[in-house]
């Protein structure tokens, strides 16, 4: 599988902090802000929870000297949320307290672990206030739990979704995943605490701008959120036109997975990501 890792590059930024440092300086350097991640999920033994949790906390140690406001990505699965929900809600709280000013930020699982990360985050957030919440535009649930996290005052992240989940709990074309992610992004950018949209469908992104444009919705309101590695040439656009645009920064040994749903996105294939590649290196690509 090491035969991955010149295409795994793309997407991750090393190995371990000291690489991934390099990395998320040059983006702020660059104008953008930043959410990391440490790559790893569904851990099976508390030691394996506890080494992502001190990983995380190495990571939050070294944070002020990485940007005055981090944004932190946390999986629940890592911090041991199957072996012991005690045990992550724990390890969540520890590195809440040392994370503070920045955030730390729940990303969403596959949907068995859906309604436990909401009844975290929700119970969690009333004594944390730097909790965000990634939500997915393809579950039919996610606008319900999207008004839930909005009265509390949490920041939402919102994408589409990158998990294979069933006909009977999730929107299956992207025709209808698409109407449900415009509808959600405009709830959340009309009333939302601080959300971020997360996407690099132009198609979206478009309809969003027109839509920011004509509620004339103020650019400190919200973020833009893409990969690391991913439609650089969008990040830019958005930047440059002045929009804050936070880049999603996953480093760590784990990354195989990770690379393996980056690959299959669309399409299902690693000639779709080439086609991407090629179009974004040209400079093909604009958003109008
Ligand atoms: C910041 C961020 C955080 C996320 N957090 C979560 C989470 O917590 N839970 C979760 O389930 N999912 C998460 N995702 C993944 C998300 O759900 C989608 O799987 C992913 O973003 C692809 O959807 P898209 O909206 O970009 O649209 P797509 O239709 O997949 O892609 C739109 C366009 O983006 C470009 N593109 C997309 N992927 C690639 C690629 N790999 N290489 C090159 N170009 C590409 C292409 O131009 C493509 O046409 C997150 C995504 C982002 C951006």
């Amino acid at each position: 599988m090491h035969l991955l890792y010149p295409i795994a590059k793309r997407f991750i930024a090393g190995e371990d902090l000291q690489t991934a440092a390099k990395a998320i300086r040059k983006l702020i350097r660059a104008g953008f802000f930043v959410s990391v991640d440490i790559l790893g999920e569904n851990v099976h033994d508390r030691a394996q929870a506890e080494a992502a949790r001190d990983a995380y906390l190495e990571l939050l140690r070294r944070a002020d000297d990485l940007s005055p406001s981090l944004d932190i990505s946390v999986k629940l699965s890592l911090l041991g949320l199957d072996i012991d929900p005690e045990l992550c809600k724990t390890h969540l709280e520890e590195l809440l307290r040392q994370a503070v000013p920045h955030t730390v930020r729940l990303d969403m699982e596959g949907s068995p672990h859906t309604q436990a990360t909401i009844d975290r985050v929700t119970e969690t957030h009333a004594h944390f206030s730097n909790l965000g919440q990634a939500l997915q535009a393809y579950l039919f649930r996610s606008e319900k739990d999207l008004e839930s996290l909005m009265a509390q005052n949490i920041s939402v992240r919102l994408c589409k979704g990158a998990y294979k989940e069933p006909s009977s709990i999730a929107f299956q074309s992207m025709d209808d995943i698409r109407a449900n992610f415009l509808r959600l992004a405009r709830l959340l950018l009309k009333q939302g605490h601080q959300p971020a949209i997360a996407t690099h469908d132009e198609h979206l992104l478009k309809e969003l701008l027109a839509f920011i444009e004509q509620e004339k919705i103020p650019a400190e309101n919200f973020y833009f959120e893409m990969l690391y590695g991913v439609a650089r040439d969008l990040q830019k656009q958005l930047r440059d036109r002045g929009y804050r645009v936070r880049v999603y920064v996953p480093y760590g040994q784990a990354w195989l997975p990770y690379t393996l749903r980056r690959l299959a996105e669309k399409k299902e294939n690693v000639l779709f990501v080439a086609k991407n590649i090629f179009k974004e290196a040209l400079g093909l690509r604009k958003l109008g």
